[in-house]
């Protein structure tokens, strides 16, 4: 841990040095997703910017414990305290279980990270699940006083909160103002003004998500949850809490005051948030017909999109920006990923063949120092990824004879491509490709070594034949000094 990693606090508004309260291990929260409905983008984006955090500690020197949530109860339509619970809303149209919804979009998002290369995290906690947790939670807010009873709902009173404490410190959000135009529900609502928000909601009789409270039968406010988990498993105070922008307000905002109320001190060191994702400029959703989900990205099966795109070249395409840039998605620009992929897979696996010479006359010095810098730099993705391209060139060079690279550089050069490419961005190239990929690759390396052999025998019928059908399928093969190589 000799290395200083640099984050960006969204708390403080500027970069810091990361330093853990009890090195070396280090509490990692991240908001999962509400499991309602097939993955999308906008989920990738977290998962990929958090599970890129993950790793980097890890190489670090830390141990990691990585808490992703599952939330299956408790979100409610519009991120408000009114309206029907989504999965239960699913659940009714469906004529589903509840928990029947959940498990079924579950196994879909698991298998959508799996194919993204996103490490499970340690604890994947659900929110139905830690019911008598929330509960002793909202009971220690009603003793600090910070909350109030209504009609069976248990809300949080923003406005008493706020006169001891900074409720709008995170997002930045100026309270008087929302205070000062919510006066007039006064008397006409359950809930002493609209900021308030619920920590407990009394179900209404149709409401099929319900359990026991001292309050009534009812059910957790969404906000809760993260606090009540994120406490349990990573203790009162922990290092980093992460999600994407678009949970600050309320979400994230309501979780700190939820965790000052209720334990007389912040939980969380750090905030991060990645930026969202656009398509066409546009924010994703339902209503605007570009709600794309990440299995049609992968077979291609939405009308917005020219062709499929690879889980990896996805997972490519989000690196490429830095995680609080914005990313706009087109078909462009996808495509660009996929071309900028290949050539430094190909260049990856030409590295893997070249052999060393005494000395070299290509530059790759310093690679791994400049790769370490970007990625200590609040995980500048986009110039670790412009670093290796920079090798790729020097690896061509190389390749194609035009240079020659020592054995000591050449080692230095596979250790840290393998770094970086795999286990750092997560990136499953050519080279690494498993299963029935080995064995395509093995097949055209095996007719090839025959083209070989019918080379050596004169045979330059047979040979042509081999590479000109092979051209015909889409490979390019080139003979060199030990051999071939080929792409598709
Ligand atoms: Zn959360």
């Amino acid at each position: 841990m000799d290395k200083k990693l640099v984050i960006y606090n969204t708390l403080s508004r500027k970069k810091v040095i990361f330093e853990p309260i009890h090195a070396p291990f280090v509490g990692l929260y991240v908001c999962g997703p509400t499991v309602y409905g097939d993955g999308h983008l906008g989920h990738a984006r977290p998962a990929i910017t958090f599970d890129i955090l993950y790793r980097y500690l890890q190489h670090l020197g830390y141990k990691v414990r990585y808490v992703r949530n599952i939330t299956d109860v408790g979100h409610l339509e519009h991120d408000a305290d009114e309206g029907e619970d989504k999965i239960a809303k699913k659940a009714r149209l469906e004529q589903k279980e509840p928990m029947e919804v959940v498990q079924y979009y579950l196994n879909r998002y698991h298998k959508a990270m799996e194919a993204l290369n996103v490490l499970p995290p340690s604890i994947e906690p659900h929110a139905s699940g830690h019911i008598i947790e929330q509960i002793e939670f909202v009971k220690k807010i009603l003793d600090s006083g910070y909350a109030y009873e209504s009609e069976g709902s248990v809300y949080f009173d923003v406005e008493k909160y706020n006169k001891e404490h900074h409720y709008g410190k995170l997002s930045g959000r100026n309270i008087d103002e929302l205070l000062e135009t919510t006066r007039e529900l006064d008397g006409q609502n359950e809930k002493r003004r609209s900021v308030d928000f619920a920590l407990w909601k009394k179900a209404a009789p149709e409401h099929i998500m319900h359990w026991p409270s001292p309050w009534s039968e009812g059910f957790p406010g969404w906000h809760l949850e993260c606090s009540t988990m994120g406490t349990k498993y990573l203790g009162e105070e922990f290092d980093i809490h992460g999600g994407g922008m678009d949970l600050i307000f309320p979400h994230h905002e309501c979780e700190i005051a939820q965790s000052t109320a209720a334990l007389g001190k912040e939980s969380v060191r750090y905030w991060m948030h990645n930026n969202m994702i656009t398509i066409n400029g546009q924010k994703m959703g339902k209503s605007l017909g570009n709600f794309i989900t990440l299995d049609e990205f992968f077979t291609g099966s939405h009308k917005l999109l020219t062709q499929a795109y690879s889980p990896m070249t996805i997972r490519f395409f989000i690196l490429q920006a830095h995680y609080r840039s914005t990313v706009d998605f087109s078909n462009e620009a996808l495509q660009a990923s996929e071309k900028g992929l290949a050539r430094l897979s190909e260049a990856y696996s030409r590295l893997m063949k070249l052999t060393a010479s005494a000395e070299s006359t290509v530059d790759t010095a310093g690679l791994r120092e400049r790769c370490e810098e970007a990625m200590c730099d609040d995980l500048n993705t986009p110039i670790v990824i412009s670093h290796l391209f920079d090798a790729a060139k020097a690896i061509n060079t190389v390749a194609d004879g035009n240079g020659t690279i020592s054995q000591a550089d050449l080692d230095e050069l596979k250790a840290v491509f393998k770094l970086f490419i795999e286990d750092l961005l997560g990136l499953k190239t050519e080279t690494e490709a498993g299963g029935s990929n080995d064995a395509y690759k093995g097949a055209v390396d095996l007719l090839l070594n025959i083209r070989k052999q019918t080379k050596a025998n004169k045979d330059w019928a047979t040979s042509d034949q081999i590479r000109n059908e092979l051209a015909a399928l889409g490979f390019n093969v080139k003979d060199t000094k030990d051999g071939f190589e080929w792409s598709l």
